[in-house]
């Protein structure tokens, strides 16, 4: 296929977009790939569809190549099913939802649980039907907060979204790992650098879950992996083990410690917003109603008075226009030395939370006797000073693990094995294991080989498919533009003529005509237009393979640029069919 330039729907821009901040947004739209409509509303044009359709191309043979099957359904969907998954309110603002003439309800699909399930439940109603993976490519709308860097996080974005069906737990385990396998592929295949981490579930549900994250500093995801150990995931899902626990009591100073009264929530709050109290600190009080993360940490020498050490109040709180950092660095806790204690008796810096106190050796109780959702913090460090601390909120989980925010570069990696260096990546893929979450909503129930019935399991999958093409641009450009990996290249070869004489010319057309021939996709730029502008679009357009068909005609020679690596190689004219091909 021969694409020319002289008539391609094509207008490349010499200037950033003004609302651009990635730089594949800002080169996606500059090349003419893509164009805005809404916020997270975006055209394709010819060239960014060519890119598009390629990168569905490759996952859909790798789908095709574990045995799933392409079906569609559609984009609009009536509410009942969402209604019955509780998605309907579960999705909360970012569900599109509209009515028909007759008021009733509809929304558009963000994603596919419900009408796979159903499709299945529709169709197969025995054992041996199973196991069954079906697919779509297709269009999801969410109404994202914050749709951002174009097509990165659209509203409409095209995600590939698998749903496979099983009757037990090792056919779901197969499924997962066949996926598993063909998402490796696919991001091989497209020149991604990525890494799987382990993930949480979301709104999906259930339980075992990983993600395919692009490594990138324009990502929104922040992971952590542990070299020694291969550990990795995103930090929403690391659940730490906490340090042990004691027994209620086993602190010898526990069960003198001096609180303002009986242990609730009420109580501490009064103590804190007391005399020399936050309320003194922040002109503001801790509240009881107060659901996030507050946490108030007394110490005292031994036998001395307790003191209030520091209250960590949200990170997102605002005090007099301050923002306040829900954060306390180690070099700051290094500093509290007993003096400190001593002539500063309310240092208010920030928020002390178990996994500091963990890295400073204090040893630390949580007594589960107070109001749900909170806990009490005492315990000793080595130097014998004492501990005491309100957690209220989401500092631990109900199994005594430290939450996922805590996680940090440098800390240890939860399997024991080295530190946990943090990076930012973009979501491309992700893979769950569902279990019965929809197949229990639905009734599935098929019969099973005993002639008992049998309730599928089922595992679901997506891949980012128009994220995937801003995930490369993101990867893949310099500051000339776009550098495609060949796989998701709108062309194999983009051919320049860069002179005017009529022989070059006809020359270059006809070297045009022999690579299409043997199948050679290439942009052939035939305009009227100067080799400068020409060598500057070929640079923004960033098809991997540039020939210039140039002053050197006259020799017999062409030239062969590699946008990837900059290198430019002079080549005799008849050798460049064998060389391009
Ligand atoms: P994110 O964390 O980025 O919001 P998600 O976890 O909500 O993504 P999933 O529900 O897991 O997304 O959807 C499967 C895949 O669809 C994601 O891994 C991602 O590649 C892609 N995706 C999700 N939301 C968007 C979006 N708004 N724009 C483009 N691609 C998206
Ligand atoms: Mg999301
Ligand atoms: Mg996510
Ligand atoms: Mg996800």
């Amino acid at each position: 296929m021969i694409i020319r330039l002289s008539h391609l729907f094509l207008r490349t821009l010499r200037d950033d977009p003004a609302d651009a901040e990635v730089a594949s947004h800002k080169l996606l739209v500059r090349a003419g790939y893509v164009r805005r409509i809404a916020p997270g509303v975006y055209s394709w044009l010819p060239l960014g569809l060519r890119v598009l359709r390629k990168v569905e191309q490759v996952v859909r043979e790798e789908m095709d190549g574990i045995g799933a099957q392409e079906i569609s359904l559609p984009a609009l969907l009536p509410r009942d099913p969402y209604e019955t998954s509780n998605r309907w309110t579960e999705y909360g603002d970012s569900l599109f939802r509209l009515q028909d003439r007759k008021g009733a309800d509809y929304l558009l699909g963000p994603t596919h649980e419900e009408l796979f399930t159903l499709t299945v439940k529709g169709e197969y109603s025995s054992y041996k039907d199973f196991p069954v993976t079906l697919y779509q490519v297709k269009e999801k709308y969410r109404d994202e907060e914050r749709p951002r860097a174009g097509i990165l996080r659209g509203r409409e974005f095209v995600m590939k979204d698998s749903y496979s069906f099983d009757l037990d737990e090792a056919g779901l385990d197969a499924s997962y790992q066949a996926h598993r396998g063909a998402y490796q592929r696919i991001f091989e295949r497209l020149g991604v650098e990525y890494v799987i981490v382990s993930a949480t579930s979301g709104a999906m549900g259930g339980s075992a879950s990983e993600e395919f994250l692009a490594v990138s500093e324009a990502g929104e995801d922040t992971y952590v992996r542990c070299a020694e150990t291969g550990y990795a995931a995103n930090v929403e899902a690391v659940t730490t083990p906490a340090p042990p626990v004691l027994a209620w009591g086993d602190a010898p100073e526990a069960r003198v410690m001096d609180t303002p009264g009986t242990e609730t929530i009420e109580s501490l709050v009064d103590w804190a917003n007391g005399p020399g109290g936050v309320a003194d600190e922040y002109g503001g009080a801790v509240t009881a109603g107060d659901t996030l993360k507050n946490i108030l940490v007394k110490v005292r020498e031994p036998g001395g008075e307790w003191q209030l050490l520091a209250v960590g109040v949200p990170g997102d709180r605002e005090v007099d226009g301050k923002r306040l950092e829900a954060s306390l660095e180690p070099a700051e806790v290094e500093m509290l030395g007993a003096a400190d204690f001593a002539s500063n008796p309310f240092l208010v810096r920030g928020y002390i939370g178990p996994r500091v106190l963990a890295e400073h050796g204090v040893r630390y109780l949580v007594d589960p006797r107070v109001v749900e959702g909170t806990r009490w913090i005492t315990g000793a460090d080595e130097d014998g000073r004492h501990v005491v601390g309100l957690v209220a909120g989401r500092d631990f989980t109900p199994d005594g693990t430290i939450e996922a925010a805590e996680v940090r570069d440098g800390d240890p990696s939860p399997d024991g094995g080295g530190q946990l260096r943090a990076a930012r990546g973009i979501e491309i893929g992700h893979i769950f294991q569902l279990g019965r979450k929809y197949t229990d909503a639905f009734a599935v129930d098929v019969l099973g080989e005993n002639g008992k019935p049998v309730r599928p399991t089922m595992g679901s999958y997506g891949v980012g498919i128009s994220r995937l093409v801003a995930v490369l641009a993101e990867q893949h450009h310099d500051d000339k533009g776009l550098r495609w990996p060949a796989a998701a290249s709108p062309a194999d070869v983009h051919l320049v003529i860069a002179n005017k004489d009529e022989q070059a010319r006809a020359g270059a057309e006809d070297l045009a005509a022999q690579l299409d021939a043997v199948g050679v996709t290439l942009i052939l730029d035939d305009r009227k237009a100067s080799p400068g502008v020409k060598f500057k679009d070929a640079e923004l357009l960033g098809v991997p393979v540039v020939v210039v068909v140039g002053r050197g005609w006259a020799e017999g020679t062409v030239e062969l640029r590699d946008r990837m690596s900059g290198e430019t190689r002079t080549i005799p004219v008849d050798q460049s069919l064998a060389e391009i091909r």
